[in-house]
């Protein structure tokens, strides 16, 4: 049986890059028919660690869809689930490393340690713990006491060994035991640190393989070294690796949103984010990029999850997102558009009726420059925006132009006399005019000088979506004030 986990630590918002283990390990567990993932939270860091933060998790993995089939809230054969409930389990296990001589109470202070670190880089060598209270007599344990110190308990590592394991992304890994010294694994207060906790948790909840950043392959040799001394069979570790900014440094809030609330709330697909994730590290045998989550879970391989770090494109998710958005209803858009309509300030409150359906047709007019639904507001000045002014200069050029007025006069004039008010009817005027010109003038005037003139006196935007629609949307009475206050 296959089982993974998923170990986030409740520290923060919730980054994309955990999103991405968390699917790694997903679309793993769900290759296999009977493939388990196991949610768990590793929240012995108590100071950094919120309730917030494991709720944020949670939404954030729903929100994507990322089910987990053990774990906090759902319980499982192998639970607690929460490393602070599971306290009793770990001290068990340091009873019987403390009695078998594999680990032993070093009482240096916080103090001590630093300046034998400071020495040991002095002298340009590893700052590794030199062992100081490797084998203390008991007088000298009776001696620390009496002091009033507070032990933590260091893992005794074995000197001499060669600390090797088969990484299913980088392949074979080999470490020197000397260089990983005698590591703590429980604090003063008690609480185990993450190595430790970690290999406890893997081992007692039969995980087959720890899929999980980069960031922690240089913790692993000491967990291999814990699993050894503990008696456990070592998973297999497919360390994944960092994802970067565009620009190749290391993905920060410098380079926009990070968190998945925050692309959950400029209005992002989780699909698509799910799509995007995916191909952060795994390249596809194909071409292909769009994919469903069932063609990812079949496609989806740790042998194609690549070495060199993965680069976060921002073009690239708003060009997945686009093709997601594309096969939405209108409908869906605007529901999505509202609220950041709402808090821009174009309305106060979710439109009903007449307006809904009018804002829906809107949604029709501009939905293919949409990448995420956040985008919506940049276009809404051309549905909210009647008094707007056409001062810029570009837009004055195009005014200036000499047939520009009697083009948007003949404009006004041709809309009047359209029977149903759609796009469709709308639409051939344009060519209308341009034939009336040439046909009563003698001018012969491109298609640009019909359209643009139109477009600024409609809009006071040298660019934007197609017309005619917008038109329709504006309705007879909007588009004619607009017009007549460009023209005035
Ligand atoms: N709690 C660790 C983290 O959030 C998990 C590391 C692991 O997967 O082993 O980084």
């Amino acid at each position: 049986q296959i089982r993974v986990r998923f170990a986030p630590s409740p520290t923060g918002p919730f980054h994309i890059g955990g999103a991405r283990s968390a699917l790694f390990n997903w679309l793993f567990a769900r290759k296999y028919p009977d493939g388990k993932l196991i949610l768990r939270i590793e929240d012995t860091d108590r100071v950094r660690s919120t309730k917030e933060s494991e709720e944020n998790i949670k939404a954030a993995l729903k929100w994507l869809g990322i089910t987990w089939d053990e774990g906090i809230d759902i319980g499982g054969e192998y639970g607690p689930y929460r490393q602070t409930e599971r306290l009793d389990i770990y001290k068990k296990f340091t009873d019987k490393l403390l009695a078998e001589g594999k680990a032993y109470y070093c009482y240096c202070t916080e103090e001590e340690i630093e300046a034998e670190r400071q020495k040991l880089r002095a002298e340009n060598k590893m700052p590794i713990y030199g062992g100081h209270c490797r084998n203390l007599t008991p007088e000298q344990i009776e001696k620390y006491k009496a002091e009033g110190r507070k032990p933590v308990i260091r893992f005794r590592t074995p000197a001499d060994q060669s600390v090797n394991f088969d990484d299913m992304v980088r392949g074979k890994m080999s470490f020197d035991s000397n260089g990983i010294g005698d590591f703590v694994i429980v604090k003063a207060d008690g609480i185990p640190v993450y190595n430790y906790a970690v290999v406890i948790d893997d081992a007692l909840m039969h995980i087959t393989h720890v899929i999980r950043a980069e960031e922690h392959l240089s913790n692993t040799p000491r967990q291999v070294v814990l699993y050894e001394a503990l008696g456990f069979p070592v998973p297999k570790f497919g360390h994944i690796s960092l994802i970067l900014g565009k620009d190749h440094t290391k993905m920060s809030k410098r380079h926009g949103a990070t968190s998945v609330e925050q692309y959950k709330n400029l209005g992002y697909l989780p699909e698509a984010i799910v799509n995007f994730l995916a191909l952060l590290g795994w390249a596809p045998q194909s071409e292909q990029e769009i994919f469903t989550i069932d063609e990812l879970i079949k496609e989806f391989s740790m042998d194609h999850v690549a070495k060199n770090p993965a680069v976060f494109d921002i073009d690239k998710l708003n060009w997945i997102n686009a093709q997601y958005m594309k096969k939405l209803p209108a409908e869906k858009i605007t529901e999505m558009a509202i609220p950041h309509l709402i808090e821009k300030g174009y309305i106060s409150e979710s439109p009903t009726g007449e307006e809904l359906d009018r804002l829906n047709r809107f949604t029709q007019v501009i939905r293919d420059h949409l990448s995420f639904a956040a985008q919506y507001t940049d276009f809404a000045d051309l549905y909210y925006k009647d008094d707007f002014s056409v001062d810029s200069e570009d837009c004055q050029t195009v005014l200036k132009e000499e047939t520009a007025n009697e083009v948007i006069s003949l404009f006004k004039e041709k809309l009047s006399s359209i029977e149903e008010f759609t796009a469709e009817n709308i639409q051939p005027l344009f060519k209308q005019i341009m034939k009336q010109f040439k046909a009563e003038k003698g001018i012969k005037i491109g298609g640009k000088s019909v359209y643009m003139p139109i477009r600024v006196a409609l809009t006071g935007q040298m660019h934007g979506p197609d017309l005619a629609g917008l038109v329709e949307v504006l309705g007879y009475d909007r588009a004619v004030k607009r017009i007549e206050q460009t023209l005035q």
